[in-house]
């Protein structure tokens, strides 16, 4: 029966498809006496060569699909395999008990997984415990001559419905089969939403119930601009549907002109329209949209996607392929932001009440500064291939910032004196992301070269909302006058000093807060590579000071996110 289901629209795009529920089957296994403990054995080394096959095409696939860094994931998986003791652990239960494959493998397994789970503080432990029961699940389907959902098989092209993906499932993604992904739960900012953009996508994410209502197979229409999923559409509806999305292509066609075109408002305001970025890999998307610079260059994937501390050097690599790359186009590098719900299992972070309110970002970078300063080190090297804009993420304090810029003085001195060469036209900024350092922006000011606004957090925190949350998602509001608030008084207080301010949340590429923060000065808009082309068009329809005037208004007169989006009704914005 048809239905509509509703979710937040978390990357653009029409997607017409079956559903492929990815769910797990029943993957219990019970406790066998068995004779033939030799045929047991066999099964098992079976089971271990056939996951290992799998699980190389899956790195292979991801490899291709997203590149290095993001297969690395199941290399750790592979590694598991490869231990011998796990092998010969199982060999002996089977062989000393009589019992089944499937059942001594669990046995083993659970040993291995007990043993690094009780080492707490060790998230390395932790993550190689999670990578035991990821593999332990694959093995074990074998055995049981199950089917594992696996999202790198799909051949055919579906709509992908699943209760969460983890960032191992969406590097797995193929593009050209995979239409659309529907999820349970997640927000516009959690990571798949953010890689759904990158892949370009549509995605609804927190939608609740899918998995549940969803039978496999069934036919979807996936509205990735609105976060609507309508399950087994009528005739009329599918028409509807095509129309819109023939629409929607249209309008990217028109974009696509736009592409080498200056962003400039329709009085003939320039401003800057630049990317985010995750890895190098990212870069040729951002010149496919027309993107005028990077506006954040989220380094910590190149902590995240592997097994140590990336060394100076590795890091120098990818800094200098995003600058040259960006052929002298700015490129702003944020400096490692790990912590929150960003986990790096080799290094000992401690376990916390609210890691977002607690040790990531610049407090780690502080705190343990040989980490930092081979990030700046690298950086600093990487200058003189582009035009670098350095970030430091979290700062809530100026000492934070002087004691950072101090730091990176200390390495750029250090570098000049072995007769290094380091550009001296770099420019040092902070992410304005913590209300403490909103309210306090007149001041860090004159102390930096440039503002970024980055409202995810700044919102998270302003509203008290944990951002991956969806029971609190009510309180993501881009247009509530208390958020619009704190970025005009950012955004004066940078002009105050001569200094541009720039946005690399989310928000920034929101086509509804565009014009207000048009109104409000903003001089870099930093989003997804694909709203690029889209913001242009927009800004390229609007006249600066009038959308002073509606900015004016909203910051005055509104009191709600409704009296603002009320307001821009009325410009018919
Ligand atoms: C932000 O907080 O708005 C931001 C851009 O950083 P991240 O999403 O990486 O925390
Ligand atoms: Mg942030």
């Amino acid at each position: 029966m048809t239905k509509t289901l509703t979710g937040i629209a978390a990357s653009d795009g029409f997607a017409h498809a079956p559903a492929y529920k990815l769910v797990e089957p029943d993957l219990t296994v019970s406790k066998e006496k068995i004779d033939d403990t030799d045929a047991e054995i066999e099964s098992l080394k079976d089971a271990f060569s056939k996951s290992k096959e799998e699980l190389q095409a899956i790195r292979k696939k991801a490899e291709e699909s997203l590149g290095e860094e993001e297969a690395q994931v199941f290399d750790a998986h592979i590694m598991v395999l490869d231990d011998p003791d796990l092998f010969d652990q199982t060999k002996s239960v089977i062989e000393e008990n009589q019992m089944n494959a499937e059942a001594a493998f669990e046995q083993v397994t659970d040993n291995f997984i007990q043993m690094f789970e009780a080492m707490e503080d060790n998230p390395y432990m932790q993550e190689r415990a999670a990578d035991i029961k990821d593999v332990r699940k694959r093995v074990i389907a074998h055995l049981l001559n199950v089917t594992l959902p696996n999202p790198s098989t799909i051949d055919k092209e579906v709509i992908v419905i699943a209760e969460d993906l983890t960032p191992s499932d969406t590097a797995q993604l193929n593009k050209d089969y995979v239409k659309a992904f529907v999820t349970d739960i997640g927000g516009r900012t959690s990571h798949s939403a953010i890689m759904a953009r990158s892949l370009e996508i549509p995605a609804i994410v927190g939608a609740g119930v899918v998995t549940e209502e969803i039978v496999d197979g069934t036919e979807l229409l996936v509205d990735g601009t609105t976060g609507e999923v309508i399950v087994d559409p009528t005739d009329e509806q599918v028409a509807t549907f095509e129309k819109a999305a023939a629409e929607f292509e249209e309008l990217k066609a028109q974009w696509e002109t736009l592409k080498d075109e200056e962003t400039r408002t329709k009085d003939g305001k320039h401003v800057e329209l630049a990317a985010n970025i995750g890895t190098p890999k990212d870069v040729p998307g951002v010149i496919e949209n027309g993107g005028e610079g990077v506006g954040l260059y989220r380094t910590e994937f190149l902590y995240m996607d592997s097994n140590e501390l990336p060394t100076e050097d590795e890091q120098y690599e990818a800094y200098k392929k995003v600058l040259e790359a960006m052929d002298g186009k700015p490129v702003v590098v944020r400096t490692m932001d790990i912590g929150g719900d960003k986990e790096l299992p080799y290094l000992d972070l401690p376990d916390e009440m609210n890691p977002f309110l607690g040790y990531r970002a610049i407090r780690i970078s502080l705190e343990e500064d040989e980490i930092f300063r081979t990030q700046l080190r690298a950086l600093l090297r990487a200058s003189v291939h582009g035009k670098l804009r350095i970030m430091f993420p979290m700062i809530a304090t100026i000492q934070e910032l002087r004691d950072a810029k101090a730091i990176l003085e200390e390495e750029r001195q250090k570098l000049v004196d072995q007769d290094v060469d380091v550009a001296d036209d770099f420019q040092v900024g902070i992410m304005i992301e913590i209300p403490a350092a909103a309210v306090i922006a007149d001041q860090l000011a004159k102390e930096v070269d440039f503002f970024s606004i980055g409202t995810n957090d700044l919102m998270q925190y302003t509203m008290a909302a944990d951002r991956m949350n969806e029971r609190v998602s009510y309180l993501y509001q881009p247009y509530n006058p208390s958020l619009l608030r704190l970025i005009d008084f950012v955004i004066k207080a940078a002009h105050k000093e001569g200094k541009w301010a720039g946005m690399c949340g989310e928000v920034a590429g929101d086509q509804r807060a565009v014009p207000l923060l048009l109104g409000m000065g903003l001089d870099e808009f930093s989003m997804s590579a694909t709203s690029i082309l889209k913001t242009r068009s927009l800004l390229s329809k609007l006249d600066s000071k009038e959308m002073e005037a509606l900015a004016e208004k909203a910051l005055n007169d509104c009191g709600t996110q409704e009296d603002v989006i009320a307001l821009l009704d009325e410009y018919n914005l």
